[in-house]
């Protein structure tokens, strides 16, 4: 195909999905322009350097990449190693520390028992049986109440749920929830992923090194809404902005909930000891506090300055303009996001929208990557066919 306007194909969106699109396309030859509005590619992955402390500060919430599917790991691996660094994560309760996830560590702790691995099942089910739920969940609370008892529930579970989506657990739908794995053992790593770590020189420079690639333009500080109708039609378009906002929100807004980040800088080596703490009681405000050079502990000049770069996360309502972070799915946001997603077919068929403000789907990572991967691995092969 002969380039149209100097590019074969547009990427709307430099996130971890349209830069993935972007290099697999340009690996195959074509040449690939990437519009990103915000002033650096990298989405919501982006990161700051905080002089005092020389932390990397992730700036949309603390990003730790995970996966068990050899062939993203794969991919990312071609643009940058991987630090080996392993999640944990700590929750606060009622003035003590306990080790997430669920399991020996927490029950035991919280209990104040010493049950054995074998014990941990039946120790559950008669918490749960006490705890009295009515046969099938009806509500968020029932059902979490239905796989970890009631006490670990209220303790760690029912305020930190109410604080993130700002309402009672038990007017959200139990089927958030699916399930809720105890381990019987003190494996306190957060995700069961073995494949796990954060970039060696951080996310920054992963995205850089993912476009660095003949074929690839990149155009910040550019708005693809602004700009298309510079494009000529026949261009495909991979769009991973907001569908609604693609549409002119002509139904009205999709819901998303909000986080607010308050950014410190205290004149301490090291305030909690460990990256990220939740704080899973009502009277504490926030969610979370992430402390950002615990993600890189191989960098031993950072760990010893005297400063630290820390974070309190509050969920908050969400309005039009503000940064969407979670989508809110329940039955009427389904519907409204199915109408976007038809209208869009209608009226852009030459389009492909993904990522996930294009699904209105909450992805990790690795999975923005393999589906983006499988996007435009399938636009070649119909390309070439
Ligand atoms: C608080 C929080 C913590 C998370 N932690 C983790 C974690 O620990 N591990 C993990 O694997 N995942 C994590 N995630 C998920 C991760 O953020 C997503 O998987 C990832 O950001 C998805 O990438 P994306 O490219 O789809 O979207 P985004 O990162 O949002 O990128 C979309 C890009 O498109 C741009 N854009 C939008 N509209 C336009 C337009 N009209 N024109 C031009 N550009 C446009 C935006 O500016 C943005 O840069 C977390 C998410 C949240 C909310």
């Amino acid at each position: 195909m002969t380039p149209v306007f100097g590019y074969d194909a547009v990427v709307a969106g430099a996130g971890i999905w349209g830069c993935t699109v972007a290099r697999v396309l340009a690996d195959a030859g074509l040449a690939v322009l990437v519009l990103e509005r915000r002033s650096a590619p990298g989405g919501n992955c982006r990161c700051e350097k905080d002089e005092a402390s020389g932390a990397e500060v992730h700036v949309y919430g603390s990003h730790i990449f995970h996966t068990s599917d050899s062939k993203t790991w794969s991919f990312v691996n071609r643009f940058t190693a991987f630090n080996g660094y392993q999640h944990k994560v700590l929750a606060r309760h009622a003035g003590k520390t306990y080790f997430l996830p669920l399991g020996l560590a927490l029950l035991n702790s919280f209990y104040g028992l010493e049950l054995k691995p074998g014990e941990v099942a039946d120790f559950i089910a008669g918490e749960v049986a006490k705890s009295g739920i009515p046969g099938t969940p009806r509500n968020f609370e029932e059902q979490a109440v239905s796989f970890v008892g009631r006490p670990v529930y209220e303790a760690f579970i029912k305020n930190y749920t109410a604080k993130q989506w700002g309402c009672d657990p038990k007017e959200l739908d139990a089927s958030i929830i699916r399930r809720l794995p105890v381990r019987a053992s003190y494996d306190v790593n957060y995700f069961a992923d073995l494949l796990q770590g954060i970039p060696r020189w951080g996310y920054n420079a992963l995205f850089a090194e993912m476009l660095h690639r003949t074929g690839i333009t990149l155009r910040c500080g550019t708005d693809y809404l602004a700009e298309r109708k510079h494009i000529p039609s026949g261009v495909p378009v991979f769009y991973s902005g907001p569908v609604d906002e693609l549409l002119g929100f002509r139904f009205g807004p999709l819901p998303w909930r909000t986080l607010r980040f308050e950014r410190e800088t205290l004149p301490v080596a090291d305030f909690q000891g460990t990256s990220v703490v939740n704080y899973t009681d009502a009277d504490v405000p926030y969610t979370r506090i992430h402390e950002f050079k615990h993600f890189h502990p191989e960098d031993a000049e950072t760990m010893r300055r005297p400063f630290t770069a820390v974070c309190r996360e509050y969920p908050a309502a969400w309005k039009p303009g503000d940064e969407p972070y979670y989508p809110v799915s329940n039955p009427q946001s389904d519907a409204l996001l199915a109408r976007y997603r038809e209208e869009a077919a209608r009226e852009f068929p030459g389009m492909t929208v993904g990522g996930r403000l294009g699904e209105y789907k909450y992805y990790d990572m690795d999975k923005s990557v393999a589906r983006a991967l499988e996007t435009a691995e399938t636009f070649l092969k119909k390309r070439n066919a």
